[in-house]
């Protein structure tokens, strides 16, 4: 069967994969989905004896449906290489009775890796499919983690360039290091005499500047965008959720059929809504657990079927969820209503007016499968630490929310359902805060380097290439740009005179 994508705001004729995955969002300002959600076409049993590359090919051939077999099984093959540190790509940990999904051994350590390490490959493939030859020009502002993953994915990918813009006093030693070293001759990073707001608010500003984008297609370019609602991005994420059943089978953790419950760390709400779609893909799925930190939107509406986004911003140490809009909710609120477009653009509208919206209870009982939980800052401490003294185990912080909630929930129900755990970062990408969990004080008057050695020390874990990485590489990038002068410093990395 053939699956397009439809948007969730407007009955706008459906587009294949490929041209969804070119575009990011609908013209129409929502999110692309499918027209329907494909079942597993094999039994589990026989999928738990495929690597992670065969599995991949197998679930994600079921969305991109206008892709052959050749393109696809090219785009995985270039994606999940040895780039990544660990031959299963996403290997699964039993500890202290929970299994950690560790999405962390790609090539900047946190589990953006698992997508956009094959994003750049689908858009490129996607272009050629719709007879796109300009190059193609991705322009991401950052906040430090994602601008990082998506240029170590379209690094060298012929037909493609990167842009990143970050925040010059914004980011951490370590992540401003990561970028300036960032190797590819078609990769180029600015650092941003503003906020990060402004540089958001300037790159969206330059994607729907009419002239300016007429100058670059004259010259053989067109802007694209690797944010997390692409397509492109949800794709790859459903893999791992079903590659996590099939190793607890292959390994007799649980018999076929068997029921698990999956905690994902939450931000925009991309990583567990592919977990949601592996489930309604047949994986045999109860509870889905959704970890927030103490920017508990979710969590709230999860609860009462209310989100609300006016409240304060709090910035916590598990900072890549430290976000009021969940942008990735929209797909569950288009499936709740029904697939009503009419209704979720209303919902969106109230959203961006008033900041909040409400559900009524027949719509919630559409995701009944979800339970919101949160985690403070000191229960996700001590839930690192205590992980580290029960089994030697380190977790970052952004893990650490998922493990707690968890703790929280099956204290609190009594539910023994065998339970995966999203491991969405290295503890080494978030060194000193996860000291300041299980070694508190013991930091004083160290680097960020010495930080590294001593977590090795305590973890009794090596240290991440990506880390070793950083030590020594030549830095590559050096320039600097106010915000008013960013479509200028574009086009002078094009090399497009004025
Ligand atoms: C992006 C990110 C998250 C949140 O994932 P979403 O898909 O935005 O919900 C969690 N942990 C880490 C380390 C991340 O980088």
């Amino acid at each position: 069967m053939d699956i397009l994508y439809k948007s969730t705001r407007s009955d706008a004729k459906p587009v294949a994969a490929s041209a969804a995955i070119l575009q990011g969002l609908a013209p129409d300002g929502g999110l692309y989905v499918p027209t329907a959600i494909p079942t597993l076409a094999r039994p589990l049993a026989e999928l738990a004896t495929l690597s992670y590359q065969e599995l991949a090919y197998e679930v994600m051939r079921l969305y991109l449906t206008d892709f052959t077999e050749e393109e696809l099984r090219a785009c995985i093959e270039r994606a999940y290489d040895e780039k990544f540190d660990d031959p299963a790509i996403a290997p699964l940990v039993k500890c202290g009775g929970a299994y950690y999904l560790e999405l962390f051994h790609g090539a900047t350590i946190a589990f953006k890796d698992m997508a956009l390490s094959i994003l750049p490959h689908l858009m490129v493939t996607s272009a050629r499919k719709n007879r796109e030859e300009r190059e193609i020009v991705i322009l991401t502002a950052t906040s430090g983690d994602t601008g990082k993953a998506a240029m170590a994915g379209f690094a060298d990918v012929p037909g493609t360039r990167i842009i990143v813009f970050y925040p010059k006093d914004g980011v951490s030693r370590i992540q401003e290091r990561q970028m300036v070293t960032q190797r590819g001759e078609n990769t180029a990073v600015v650092a941003i005499l503003g906020n990060f707001d402004d540089a958001q608010t300037a790159v969206k500003k330059m994607f729907g500047d009419p002239a300016l984008n007429a100058t670059i297609a004259a010259n053989g370019f067109r802007f694209s965008s690797a944010n997390s609602i692409n397509v492109g991005r949800l794709v790859p994420q459903i893999v791992y959720y079903v590659y996590a059943y099939c190793q607890l089978l292959a390994k007799g953790e649980i018999a076929e059929e068997e029921e698990i419950n999956i905690t994902v760390p939450t931000g925009n709400f991309g990583n567990i809504l592919a977990a949601f779609y592996a489930k309604r893909m047949g994986l045999p799925v109860r509870r889905l657990l959704c970890a927030s930190n103490e920017n508990r939107v979710l969590t709230d509406f999860f609860n009462e079927g209310v989100y609300d986004k006016n409240r304060p911003f709090l910035l916590t140490s598990s900072p890549s969820m430290d976000i009021l809009v969940s942008s990735n909710l929209e797909r569950l609120v288009y499936l709740a209503t029904g697939e009503d477009p009419e209704m979720t653009r209303a919902f969106m509208q109230e959203l961006s007016a008033n900041g909040r919206y409400a559900l009524t209870d027949s719509m919630r009982a559409a995701f009944a499968e979800f339970v919101g939980g949160c985690a403070s800052e000191e229960e996700n401490f001590a839930g690192i630490r205590k992980l580290y003294e029960d089994t030697g185990y380190v977790i970052d912080t952004h893990t650490g929310i998922g493990n707690a909630v968890y703790r929280q929930y099956a204290a609190k129900t009594g539910d023994e359902t065998p339970t995966v755990i999203a491991s969405t970062a290295s503890p080494y990408k978030f060194a000193q805060a996860v000291l300041g969990a299980i070694a508190p004080g013991k930091d004083e008057g160290l680097d960020d380097f010495g930080r590294i050695d001593l977590l090795t020390k305590l973890a009794g874990t090596k240290e991440p290439a990506a880390v070793t990485d950083i030590r020594t590489a030549p830095i590559r990038h050096n320039r600097v740009a106010d915000v008013q002068d960013m479509p200028e410093t574009v086009l002078e990395i094009l090399g497009i005179s004025k």
